[in-house]
């Protein structure tokens, strides 16, 4: 009889504990395996319906997306992509922007001493990496916290790197970045022809990177966020004009509202939280930014 009670216990408890494990659903149900953060450098918001980008805008239509989200000041690659990998507001964090104002064109600017979305997730035992085209965002990646880094000249080469890579490795949190719109931009100006060609080009990348995220078969457990560092206006990106700091923001995964207008103003830095977020981590309390939880199912 004793022994009946004991064993009707465990019951009772293990059936309990499989009550809470599946009421926290709406965690697990968000835990994606891979995040990868596209930024498209120099995006202008406006250009998502003037150049023909036919890959970023299936993103947005089966997508969350808003095309009035605001990176930081001053809008400039290095600042930005700190804020969108740190979580932080830089206008918290002045004591860097003095040394970018002397040294942000130089490469060798050292290492973020913040908590980054990399960091936190190393953490976790997750894999990292991180495809860029500008050397400088090196200053993202502090050791341990990236486990791998390439520098490639295009976006053709920075997308071929990372289906490699993708493909063998399956890292859980990446971060590419496509230069060419911004160095175009600077040359021929943001309302040039060449500068809606340079889009088209990151644009058939963007595809690439579908198409290969699909074949090995990780489409349906990655969140993809595609955004920018800022727009431009003429040949640059100084002045905090509309369509200098209004960037896109769009995300795209199996539990992500499709064809949905985010209400909510986003800022740059809620990109951090919002990775960590899908892939189950809780972001520190003290960061900025706060995940988009409006676009998950
Ligand atoms: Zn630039």
């Amino acid at each position: 009889m004793k022994l009946q009670k004991i064993g009707l216990f465990k019951v009772l408890f293990i059936f309990f504990t499989l009550l809470l494990v599946f009421s926290n659903k709406d965690v697990s149900a968000l835990s994606y395996k891979h995040s990868i953060i596209i930024t498209v450098d120099g995006l202008r918001a406006d250009s998502l319906s003037t150049a023909n980008l036919k890959n970023i805008n299936r993103l947005l239509k089966y997508g969350s997306h808003t095309l009035n989200a605001s990176t930081v000041l001053p809008p400039i690659t290095l600042q930005a992509h700190t804020a969108l990998v740190t979580g932080l507001d830089p206008r918290k964090y002045g004591i860097e922007l003095g040394f970018w104002k002397l040294n942000f064109w130089t490469p060798v600017l050292g290492y973020t001493d913040k908590e980054t979305i990399f960091s936190i997730a190393k953490k976790q035992n997750l894999k990292t990496a991180m495809f860029v085209g500008k050397s400088k965002l090196k200053y993202l990646a502090p050791k341990g916290t990236v486990d791998y880094f390439k520098v490639g000249s295009d976006s053709k080469e920075i997308a071929s790197l990372f289906c490699v890579y993708m493909e063998r490795e399956k890292p859980n949190l990446t971060l590419i970045h496509f230069p060419e719109p911004d160095k175009t931009g600077h040359r021929e100006g943001w309302e040039s022809k060449d500068y809606l060609k340079a889009l088209e080009v990151v644009d058939a990348s963007i595809g690439f990177i579908l198409s290969e995220i699909e074949e090995i078969g990780l489409l349906k457990d990655t969140l993809i966020v595609v955004t920018s560092d800022h727009g431009g206006l003429h040949k640059s990106h100084a002045e905090p004009h509309p369509k200098v700091v209004e960037i896109p923001w769009i995300a795209f995964g199996s539990r992500v509202k499709r064809g949905y207008r985010i209400e909510k103003n986003v800022f740059i830095y809620d990109t951090a939280p919002t990775v960590l977020f899908a892939l189950g981590i809780t972001p520190p309390p003290h960061w900025d930014g706060k995940p988009i939880k409006e676009i998950f199912e």
